[in-house]
C-alpha cells in the first residue's frame, strides 16, 4: 500500500544509522486499524441493516465487508493524520460521483480542507459504506 504523501519515519535517514524512537505524534498503522475497528463496530451495532444497505454489492460476506469498512476507515484517518503532520496545503474530498453517493457525501464533493481545517475534517462523521477519498491538493 502506497500513501499519496507523507513522511514516513522509516524512510528518513537516522543519525548515525542507529534505530531511533519515532518522534512524538507518530502512530503505528496498527493503532489506526484498532481505532477504526472500534469506530466501525459502533456503527454496525447501531444499524441492523448496515450490510444490505452497503452501496457495494457482490461476493463479499458480512465479515469481509466489516473488514473492508475498517480498512477504508483506517486509511481515511491515516491520510488526515499524515496530512496534519506534513506541509501539505490541503486535502480535497472526492466522491465516486455515481448515483450511489449519499446526499451527505455529495454535499462534500470537491470540498477543499486547507491545512488549518484538517482538525475539522478529522472530526467529521463518516457513514458505513462511504467510498469517498481524500486527495492531496498541491499548489
Ligand atoms: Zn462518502
Amino acid at each position: 500500500m502506497r500513501w499519496p504523501f507523507g513522511k514516513r519515519d522509516k524512510d528518513r535517514p537516522s543519525p548515525g544509522g542507529a534505530a531511533h524512537a519515532a518522534p512524538a505524534g507518530a502512530r503505528a498503522m496498527a493503532d489506526f486499524f484498532a481505532e477504526a475497528a472500534r469506530e466501525i463496530d459502533a456503527h454496525i451495532a447501531a444499524d441492523p441493516q448496515w450490510f444490505p444497505n452497503l452501496p457495494y454489492k457482490g461476493a463479499m460476506s458480512k465479515d469481509q465487508a466489516r473488514q473492508f469498512e475498517i480498512e477504508k476507515r483506517a486509511m481515511w484517518r491515516r491520510v488526515i493524520h499524515d496530512a496534519r503532520r506534513s506541509d501539505l496545503k490541503a486535502l480535497k474530498w472526492t466522491t465516486r460521483g455515481d448515483e450511489l453517493v449519499c446526499p451527505q457525501c455529495r454535499a462534500n464533493e470537491g470540498r477543499v480542507f486547507a491545512h488549518g481545517q484538517l482538525p475539522e475534517l478529522e472530526a467529521m462523521p463518516l457513514h458505513l459504506g462511504c467510498r469517498c477519498e481524500l486527495l492531496p491538493e498541491r499548489p
